[in-house]
């Protein structure tokens, strides 16, 4: 046509379409001796950049959210023992560290997190 000599072959589209079931994914992390499922859930980009649902099967949960300050949990371990005074976290935040199902942006080197700034005075 142009003088390239070259020619395009048309892939036809006759494969036989492939059936596509719903599938179900999950995933179970343990933590010392206990099984959690994680699961990914929703949040508002000004929050946090990703997170993630830990069920405990007495059904207990607990959110960990991956933030520009460093790794958050909503577990009683991180909001009264280790935020801003434990730069490792809890172990939920350390296992999906761990699994890099979250990671430590924003965080000091050595550290899981760094401190927030501070309000000017
Ligand atoms: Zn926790």
């Amino acid at each position: 046509m142009f003088g390239l000599g070259v020619s395009v072959a048309m892939i036809s589209s006759t494969r036989p379409e492939i059936p596509r079931k719903p599938r179900a994914f999950g995933l179970v992390l343990m933590i010392d001796r206990t099984a959690y499922s994680v699961g990914p859930i929703a949040c508002d980009p000004v929050v946090a950049e990703r997170a993630f649902r830990l069920r405990k099967a007495d059904g207990t949960l607990y959110d960990v959210r991956q933030t520009g300050f460093g790794p958050e949990c909503d577990c009683p371990d991180f909001l009264f023992r280790r935020d801003g005074i434990d730069p490792v976290g809890c172990k939920h935040i350390q296992a999906l560290l761990t699994y890099g199902l979250i990671v430590g942006e924003g965080v000091d080197a050595g550290t899981h997190r760094k401190s927030r700034p501070q309000p000017a005075d």
